[in-house]
């Protein structure tokens, strides 16, 4: 059967790929995907073939790869971070049922887990992962979700947090947490991990600047045990207090 991957290429930086997402992208006739992504991977794969459109023309995309994969080529697919949170690998498995093509997907290092090893520590408890876009999700269902996300004292990690089309949707998202959350709760906003302009902002939720974020950018908010020093946003697990062995 055809092989079809669907590769999740880090962050950025060629570092940050799998051996494994290598050696599917060496594998493939065509290189697929976002123009950005594309970009990504050209200068590592300067010969292969390749298929880009723009941002909003998943359903084509993934379309006129699966028929060149029909056609013969074994196809590699990418998306930044992983392909399976919030990439292509769910519509790719969606429309290739019944074409008889062998759907294979490669992990990536997601912008949680990048972004999170970038501020420190942030993550070492239960955490929430939630996009802001309401392109293919009803507002008020991610209102629900930071409300119910925040009032469990999740640590939230937010997606596609502002973009012109949104550009008030963070504040709303802060204005939600703060009715669960106090304002000196700590807040870590990363951009452009792996890329050019790469800039990492520790602050508040009483204290961040909206102007700050954009949608190459992933905002991290604490829980209540969240705090930052020496310039690090640490989430304690609770060894320490266990011990008790307070710092
Ligand atoms: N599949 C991707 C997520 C795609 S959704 C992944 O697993 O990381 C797009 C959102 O992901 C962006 O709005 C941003 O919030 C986040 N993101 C993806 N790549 C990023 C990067 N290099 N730096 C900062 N945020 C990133």
């Amino acid at each position: 059967m055809q092989k079809f991957y669907v590769i999740g290429i880090g962050p950025g930086a060629p570092e940050e790929m799998t051996i494994r997402a290598k050696q599917a992208l060496a594998e493939a006739d065509i290189i697929a995907g976002y123009g950005t992504y594309i970009d990504l991977v050209k200068p590592l794969f300067p010969d292969k073939e390749y298929l880009q459109n723009g941002m909003t023309g998943e359903i084509k995309r993934c379309q006129l790869a699966l028929e060149k994969a029909k056609e013969g080529k074994t196809v590699a697919m990418v998306s930044s971070g992983d392909s399976g949170i919030y990439g292509m690998a769910g519509l790719v498995l969606e429309l290739a049922q019944g074409m008889e093509i062998d759907v294979e997907t490669v992990p990536g290092i997601t912008a949680a887990a990048s972004g999170a090893s970038l501020l420190g520590a942030p993550l070492m408890h239960d955490f929430a992962v939630i996009s802001l876009s309401d392109r293919l999700t009803e507002w008020d269902l991610i209102v629900k979700r930071l409300n119910n996300a925040a009032e469990a004292d999740f640590i939230i990690v937010l997606y596609n947090p502002r973009s012109k089309g949104r550009p008030d949707h963070i504040d709303r998202a802060r204005e939600i947490f703060l009715q669960y959350k106090s304002a000196s709760t700590p807040v870590g906003i990363v951009k452009n991990i792996g890329r050019t302009g790469e800039t990492v902002i520790l602050t508040t939720l009483g204290e961040m600047n909206i102007e700050d974020v954009d949608m190459f950018s992933t905002v991290f908010i604490g829980n209540r045990q969240t705090y930052i020093k020496d310039g690090k946003m640490i989430t304690p697990r609770g060894y320490l207090e266990k011990k008790g062995n307070h710092q």
